[in-house]
């Protein structure tokens, strides 16, 4: 790792590119020297087989993938997926003996370096801490926006159970309605014949 450019303040340097023994020496070294630099590297998909084997392997940051995933993922905000573009392969290469070469093809993250506990000294340069500060507010942000919408979601559960209600009470007028109207076809039928009997009963008094 050459020491003559320094990485701008907060960005991730990428493990560096070179070959290896075994897939397994590949991927344990890079993310030694990912974890070092703030960030994960893990496998998004396997491919190229051969006799059954893997001899390609393509390689994103642990917070790359879907930015949100509702409930998921609310815990831990160093952990959230942000859509990271960060990608490297690692190839296993015939012409190198079978050995495993490692290339970064994007070499940008859209996040901070992970803080770790394990090191503070470290991290509390002033940049670093008003980073942090600032994430925690952000943090605090989502968090109170998030339980706003879930504030919003249960007054709309309750709009929807009362709209329920209301309509099995409609439901349950309709049922009444139907039942007067049956009611009130069988009640024609004697009025009917009242009016049918009327003239007839009138018809000798006459
Ligand atoms: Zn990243």
């Amino acid at each position: 790792m050459p020491t003559n450019d320094p990485a701008p303040s907060g960005a991730l340097r990428s493990p560096p590119e070179g070959i290896f023994p075994s897939f397994e020496d590949l991927i344990g070294s890079i993310q030694r020297v990912a974890k070092d630099q703030g960030f994960g590297i893990v496998k998004l998909r396997a491919s190229n087989y051969r006799d059954h084997k893997p001899t390609r392997y393509d390689l994103v940051c642990d917070r790359g993938g879907v930015k949100y995933n509702s409930t998921a993922k609310k815990r831990n905000p160093s952990t959230r997926k942000v859509d990271c573009p960060w990608r490297a392969k690692a190839v296993c290469e015939v012409q190198l003996g079978n050995q495993w070469r490692f290339q970064v093809q994007c070499d940008q993250h859209n996040h901070e370096p992970r803080v770790h506990s394990s090191n503070p000294g470290q991290e509390n340069t002033p940049t670093a801490q008003s980073i942090r500060s600032l994430t925690n507010k952000m943090d605090r942000m989502s968090h109170e926006m998030t339980q706003a919408f879930d504030r919003i979601e249960q007054r709309l559960d309750g709009i929807e159970k009362r709209l329920e209600t209301m309509e099995s009470r409609m439901g349950a007028v309709e049922a009444r309605m139907s039942s007067m109207e049956t009611r009130g076809t069988g009640m024609d039928v004697p009025m009917d014949n009242m009016e049918m009997g009327g003239p007839m009963l009138d018809g000798p008094v006459m």
